[in-house]
């Protein structure tokens, strides 16, 4: 059996586009790391939040939520879960 490489979506197996891109930033103060990761404007695909399954907006019944399908219904999550998880800053 072939293993899917990361580069394509899981459920179609399609190559995906787009990526992300991660910027850090150092604080004035010389203390505070700040790291943002953020996707690419041409990226078409959603890395799921919990296992890390690579598949397509237009793949996924819920692209919003960061999640894959499977995560999606084992979780119980709903549509209006933060949409934009991965654009967190963190600090
Ligand atoms: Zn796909
Ligand atoms: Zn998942």
């Amino acid at each position: 059996m072939e293993e899917p490489s990361n580069e394509v979506c899981s459920v179609c197996r399609e190559p995906v586009a787009g990526g992300f891109t991660v910027q850090g930033s150092e604080a004035s103060d010389g203390r505070q790391f700040t790291i943002e990761i953020a996707g690419t404007p041409d990226r078409d695909f959603n890395d799921c939040d919990a296992c890390n399954t690579r598949v397509h907006y237009r793949c996924s019944k819920h692209p919003k939520t960061g999640y894959c399908d499977r995560c999606f219904e084992k979780y119980g999550l709903e549509d209006y879960f933060d949409p934009w998880p991965w654009s967190k800053v963190h600090k």
